[in-house]
């Protein structure tokens, strides 16, 4: 169902009303008051995900009369509305923001923070609220990451959507632009050639997708993650532990496994907001920990950051626990080559036995990147993805002009490219070398994975210094020998509620 159809025409065939909805499932009377106060849009392609009544999809986007029920819920638990200083920009951290662009989204996903206002005729974002924000992005230099959101960016049309693009990108301080949405997942029909073919202008630009349970990894939206992707454009994942839904050791290690293979950066692992209307969702935070323990982490590949949103306003709080990488890594879907350059024969024989072994995953470990003019050598990765190039750079130094053309054709063959660090003494054991390393990183379309160090402290104060002050995506995972340690975050835990502590030092709690 759905599959021929442009996004366009899926749109608006939506179920966006009772009677629509009527069509295809027999639906009670109180609905219709539900939707009225939290509207509702399935579209065709996503309902056609629904196997059976009560399953991962139908969770997610059927109205239900439970979200009239809850009294605990805040309309606007993490005070977006209060850290506005322009309507629609959200200025919480000291050198980015988010630029809310959009209302509309594909699928009005019933577990959604900003229920209170997506989907709402009467809150549409006008241009020139938008506009209003990019002038105040303007004005203040100290922003140098743009998360554009909504509602759904990608909801817009591609003119619209090029026009706020370029007003952004005129703006010198700007490095990074991403765009937070859905539409991978739940409406891939619309990643046309077209669209990617204008965001990719617009490097660097990152793509967060968000996919909560493997039914919605489909032939189409692989395809789309694949287009992203061949874009050049690096393509992350935001994930909420939903009740019911994902919240299990099973579906999230073939969440990450499913990501890991559409070249789809696992990021964060959402503990559910205090939404109002959104208790049901709601999952136990030690469950939460307990499967996040139990995940099968990849020493060369993309990890998630397990994160509180702090209620109130205090930014994203990890309570990401202790973990291990999982022994077995070249289990038969992913197979780790070590490389000691992107020489053309030595590349394709490696890559061609990876894929004689069933590997889903193939992730080349570099030393050191030469310097390759030979375009054969991008023309062959093509051909094998998913691939994972890793780099090890250690120092901004090391960010010379070979390395920025190097990553950047490889990053346009559609390989997602990550970075271990090691972190050496007398070398950059220093906050302000590794901050302008993994910032020079997200440049290049680099993404930090790691942090070894071999002393535990020097390594949590590395990532101390980088959480909240600069964007999650720069802050890499700390490993100490096996482990995988992530400062501790949790100031208080009774049998109620769990204090966080965020970067400023401000305690924030949250409810158990
Ligand atoms: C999530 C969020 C960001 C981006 O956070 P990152 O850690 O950089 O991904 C920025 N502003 C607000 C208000 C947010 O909620
Ligand atoms: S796509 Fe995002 S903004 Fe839209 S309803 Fe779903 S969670 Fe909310």
């Amino acid at each position: 169902m759905g599959k021929e159809m442009d996004w366009g025409t899926l749109l608006r065939e939506s179920a966006a009303n009772i009677r629509q909805l009527s069509l295809y499932y027999p639906v009670e009377k109180d609905v219709a008051k539900l939707t009225r106060k939290y509207p509702m849009r399935i579209n065709p392609y996503y309902l056609s995900l629904i196997k059976e009544r009560e399953d991962a999809i139908w969770k997610q986007s059927m109205p239900d009369i439970r979200e009239l029920e809850d009294e605990e819920g805040v309309p606007d638990p993490l005070h977006e509305d209060e850290d506005s200083p322009v309507a629609g920009l959200v200025h919480r951290y000291p050198d980015r923001v988010l630029l809310l662009v959009s209302n509309r989204c594909a699928m009005y996903c019933r577990f959604c923070t900003r229920k209170r206002g997506v989907g709402d005729p009467f809150k549409r974002i006008k241009k020139e609220q938008a506009l209003k924000g990019i002038e105040y992005i303007r004005e203040h230099e100290e922003i140098r990451d743009v998360l554009i959101s909504g509602g759904d960016p990608l909801l817009l049309k591609d003119e619209e959507l090029a026009f706020f693009l370029e007003r952004l990108r005129e703006i010198k301080h700007i490095e990074v632009l991403r765009i937070g949405t859905r539409v991978p997942c739940s409406l891939p029909q619309r990643i046309t050639d077209g669209l990617v073919s204008l965001l990719r202008r617009y490097h660097p630009l990152y793509i967060n997708a968000h996919f909560n349970h493997p039914g919605e990894f489909t032939e189409e939206s692989r395809r789309a993650c694949s287009r992203i992707a061949d874009a050049g454009i690096p393509l992350g994942d935001q994930t909420v532990l939903l009740k019911g839904v994902n919240d299990s050791v099973d579906v999230m290690n073939a969440m990450i496994r499913g990501l890991w293979s559409m070249r789809v950066t696992p990021y964060y692992i959402y503990q559910a907001d205090l939404t109002k209307g959104t208790k049901h969702f709601r999952t136990d935070v030690d469950e939460g920990i307990e499967i996040f323990k139990s995940l099968k982490f990849h020493p060369s590949l993309p990890m998630p950051h397990f994160v509180i949103d702090a209620p109130g306003g205090g930014g994203k709080i990890p309570i990401t626990p202790e973990c291990r990488f999982y022994d077995d890594v070249n289990g038969n879907d992913i197979k780790a080559l070590n490389l000691e350059s992107l020489e053309y024969n030595t590349l394709k024989s490696g890559l061609e036995d990876a894929r004689g072994k069933v590997a889903e995953i193939i992730v080349i470990e570099l030393g050191e990147i030469e310097d390759k003019e030979d375009k054969g050598v991008y023309e062959l990765l093509k051909q094998y993805h998913p691939i994972y190039i890793n780099m090890h750079l250690n120092h901004p130094d090391e960010l010379t002009d070979d390395v920025k053309r190097v990553s950047s054709m490889l990053s346009d063959a559609g390989v997602p490219l990550g970075n271990r660090i090691n972190l050496i003494e007398g070398v950059n054991n220093d906050p302000k070398v590794i901050k302008e390393l993994v910032l020079g990183l997200l440049k290049l379309r680099v993404k930090p994975y790691y942090l070894h160090a071999d002393r535990e402290k020097d390594g949590l104060a590395i990532v101390n210094s980088l959480r909240g002050f600069t964007t999650g995506m720069a802050v890499p995972h700390l490993v100490v020998g096996d482990r995988i340690i992530c400062p501790n975050y949790i100031v208080e835990k009774t049998s109620e509620k769990i204090v966080l502590r965020n970067y400023q030092g401000r305690t924030f709690e949250y409810p158990i």
